[in-house]
């Protein structure tokens, strides 16, 4: 006789109904980090159903206008929530280390550093891609693509019900999107040099590491700085696993929200902004997990513990080269000589 089991009950450590564990876990390190980090409510994001979810931005370091600058970006896409986690990591990484680490204090004198998590809580919380109003945050700048883009991905206006949606002709910005350009517009572009890292997943097998332009395969203005940068990156860490391109070399498409504000920074001479997207390459976990297929998440994140703690370690190292190369880009930033060289020879390896 079969003996009926009692109905099973979920373990201690479920999350509560209602919260969002990446939402929580920063939380946890803005607690810890004490009055060092100054914590900002950008916005709030409100869903149908009455939740609400604020968009937090965190700096750290000296808040002085003159120093150089990076900002950290997750969870722009709601699916991709190993974006945040990696960009939660770091943060985490700093936090703990300000109670005993004298070289970052030193460092943190004399460089910004801005953290934006997870910029789409909402999408997050319903695990769509969108935010919760269907629109596709990396498709909603109003930036126009000056060559033909892929059907749909490029980004489109037809529906909200279509992944990729752009958001109504004329609306706008999404609040996701306006408070993302709020924090770059106040805490990096009018500083004389800033970088920016947005961390996505689920574009291929080898990890990206993309700069503008997404609207045009026309090149940056700012393809020396970029160049030496990977120069520098390529020579401290020469078993690195990052294709570094423009990403027009992969598509294009309408409504990049880096494109839009390097645009902006462009508008003010003397000024560096440089903003790159880290596209984790998913598909490698799926490889060696199938299964993951069957999961909406699985396309985008690495689901498996151990292969999420090498996928995170992995990336602490590109962060933290980035925050030492804003803080020492006189040093490596190139000058009038050669100039015309160094382009050339950028416009030949990405053109
Ligand atoms: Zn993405």
């Amino acid at each position: 006789m079969l003996r009926r089991l009692p109905p099973a009950t979920p373990p201690s450590t479920t999350v509560p109904e209602n919260v969002l564990p990446e939402l929580l876990a920063l939380e946890k390190i803005i607690e810890q980090g004490g009055p060092d980090l100054q914590v900002r409510v950008v916005r709030e994001v409100s869903l149908a159903s009455g939740q609400r979810f604020p968009i937090y931005s965190i700096g750290i370091g000296n808040t002085s206008p003159h120093v150089p600058a990076v900002g950290f970006f997750g969870g722009v896409h709601g699916l991709e929530r190993i974006g945040a986690e990696v960009v939660l990591a770091y943060l985490q990484n700093i936090a703990m280390r300000l109670r005993w680490d004298t070289t970052l204090h030193q460092q943190l004198e004399q460089v910004r550093l801005v953290f934006m998590p997870i910029v789409n809580p909402g999408g997050m919380w319903a695990a769509t891609r969108a935010n919760p109003n269907g629109v596709d945050l990396m498709r909603n700048a109003p930036v126009q693509a000056l060559d033909r883009v892929p059907f749909l991905m490029g980004g489109q206006r037809l529906s909200a019900g279509l992944p990729w949606y752009r958001g109504h002709p004329g609306a706008p910005m999404e609040v996701e999107s306006q408070a993302l350009c709020e924090v770059v517009g106040a805490e990096l572009l009018h500083r004389p040099f800033s970088l920016a890292l947005d961390c996505h997943s689920g574009f291929g097998v080898r990890d990206r590491l993309w700069f503008p332009f997404a609207h045009t395969r026309k090149p940056i203005a700012h393809l020396n700085e970029l160049h030496a940068l990977k120069d520098i990156f390529l020579q401290a860490h020469s078993n690195h696993q990052y294709i570094i391109e423009p990403q027009s070399t992969q598509y294009l498409a309408h409504g990049d929200l880096w494109d839009y504000l390097y645009l902006q920074s462009c508008e003010q001479a003397g000024r560096i902004f440089l903003p790159l997207t880290l596209e984790m390459g998913s598909w490698i976990w799926i490889k060696k997990n199938p299964r993951q297929l069957f999961s909406r998440l699985g396309i985008f994140n690495p689901l498996i513990d151990h292969r999420q703690q090498r996928v995170l370690r992995r990336h602490l190292a590109l962060l933290d080269f980035l925050s030492r190369a804003a803080c020492s880009h006189q040093r490596w930033v190139p000058g009038a000589e050669h100039y015309a060289q160094r382009r050339a020879n950028a416009l030949a390896e990405w053109y």
